[in-house]
């Protein structure tokens, strides 16, 4: 799975270091600003100014306005973060509308839509072209008035069809990589058509890429969608595959906005992406890890971060693809660099960015929790002592990490002993010599020497929120 690989890697480490460093590279780095300014944000080709130290006003405005859509630092210069992101595979389609082929809101002015697939990729077999294609439909149609009826001959609304390189439509595809597919806003003739790259391999899992993710995404744009910028909507322009399909609120928002409510009486709903400023947001779990802090959250992951200006957000998959989604426990134990992460009865050990083998294993026999135990709420190391405390409903547990036993006399009433923070606990971490402590919108800075609260925040204090 080189491209998946190759998006990891990007994601996680190459950022760091300086991309920029030697004028070879500094040299394409150049190239690839340029070419993906001209191909998603309608920088118009013939302004080659990158490289020029004075008037590349285009080039900085473009770049500006891509680092605004994807939540990073507005610099105007092609920082590592923003290279980061635009080498990651995705859709062809620009961010910036680039070829509009009607005015105004496109949309299917019927709600009863043909589909065609006019030939298939040899990277998987019909049957699971067809499959992926289906289930692709399936999803807009869940939350909508359309419906899709496969036909076999003639001209279709939305005509499917994988090509590679120059396919007459002024929209070349680039080899394996990169741009992936893209599809035509509603409309006649090519309206509402999408298109594959063939130079990619096509698959049904976790391999890149795969085709009923991809192929949701575009269809999305078939009915009339453009890009969104929340990471967590299938309208995102880049490709994340993060194990399962399904349309986000957002996504369903834009769809209804189009044509209106489904038909159905209940309507629809979809994941909402946490909104890291909100005063609401709550997390499931929180840990250190190497010297950052991480906070969980359903799908997502939160980690504070100098170059986003309020904060990394992604999908848990994408740093660690094979934990589940919705933690509820994580600590680090950094004696072993490890973190451990829990849900339900099980848990996982990390180190870095890898899950290490033989897990998932379960808390009874690693940690001597009785059966009556069925899920962690929320759990922390003080790496002074060794001691690691467990919070079970309005109990708490405590676990000695060198001699691999529970401490005698646990559990115990979290009110007696951490007075103040009620009796139940969502998520906690140990920075210095204090713990923090989580329960719904709340937060509390807790001295364990003294048995005090010192200070009462909102749960999302630690993101660089503008205060309102
Ligand atoms: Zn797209
Ligand atoms: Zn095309």
């Amino acid at each position: 799975m080189p491209g998946f690989a190759l998006l990891l890697l990007l994601l996680l480490g190459a950022g760091r270091r300086g991309l920029l460093a030697s004028p070879e590279t500094h040299q394409q780095d150049v190239e690839v600003v340029q070419k993906y300014l001209e191909n998603y944000y309608n920088l118009k080709n013939k302004v080659r100014q990158v490289e020029k130290r004075r008037d590349n006003a285009p080039v900085v405005e473009k770049l500006k306005q891509m680092q605004e859509f994807f939540g990073l630092k507005v610099t105007g210069k092609p920082d590592a973060e923003t290279l980061k992101v635009m080498s990651q595979p995705r859709c062809g389609v620009p961010d910036v509308a680039q070829f509009v082929l009607t005015q105004g809101n496109p949309r299917w002015e019927k709600t009863d839509l043909t589909y065609r697939i006019e030939n298939y990729t040899p990277d998987l077999s019909k049957a699971d072209v067809d499959h992926a294609i289906e289930k692709a439909f399936q999803l807009w149609s869940n939350v909508s008035p359309l419906t899709f009826t496969k036909v076999f001959e003639g001209q279709a609304d939305i005509m499917i069809s994988f090509a590679r390189g120059d396919h007459r439509d002024n929209s070349p595809f680039d080899g394996s990589g990169g741009n992936l597919a893209h599809a035509f806003q509603p409309g006649p003739g090519i309206g509402g058509d999408a298109h594959f790259d063939e130079d990619e391999r096509w698959t049904n899992d976790f391999r890149d890429y795969n085709l009923y993710r991809v192929a949701a995404h575009e269809l999305g744009h078939s009915l009339g969608l453009s890009h969104s910028t929340d990471i967590g909507a299938l309208m995102y322009p880049n490709y994340i595959y993060s194990g399962d399909v399904q349309l986000a609120q957002d996504d369903i928002d834009g769809i209804q906005a189009i044509y209106g409510p489904s038909k159905t009486s209940n309507q629809p709903v979809g994941p909402q992406t946490p909104k890291v400023c909100d005063s609401k947001l709550t997390f499931d779990a929180i840990t250190t890890i190497r010297g950052e802090l991480m906070f969980f959250r359903d799908r997502f992951y939160m980690r504070a971060n100098s170059f986003y200006p309020e904060v990394e957000l992604n999908f848990i998959s994408v740093f660690w693809p094979s934990l589940p989604n919705g933690l509820e426990a994580a600590y680090e134990f950094a004696d072993r660099d490890e973190v451990r992460f829990f849900k339900g009865s099980k848990f996982w050990a990390v180190q870095g960015q890898d899950v290490l083998r033989g897990y998932p294993k379960d808390i009874y026999s690693s940690f001597g929790f009785p059966r009556t135990v069925r899920n962690i709420d929320a759990a922390v190391s003080d790496e002074d002592t060794g001691k690691t405390y467990f919070f079970v409903a309005n109990k708490y547990w405590r676990y000695d990490e060198y001699k691999r036993s529970m401490d005698k006399g646990y559990p115990k009433m979290i009110a007696h002993d951490f007075p103040g923070i009620g009796n139940k606990v969502d998520a906690v971490f140990k920075k210095d010599e204090f713990f923090y402590f989580f329960h719904g919108t709340r937060q509390y800075k807790f001295d364990p020497k003294t048995k005090r609260i010192l200070t009462l925040l909102k749960a999302n204090s630690w993101f660089n929120c503008r205060k309102n």
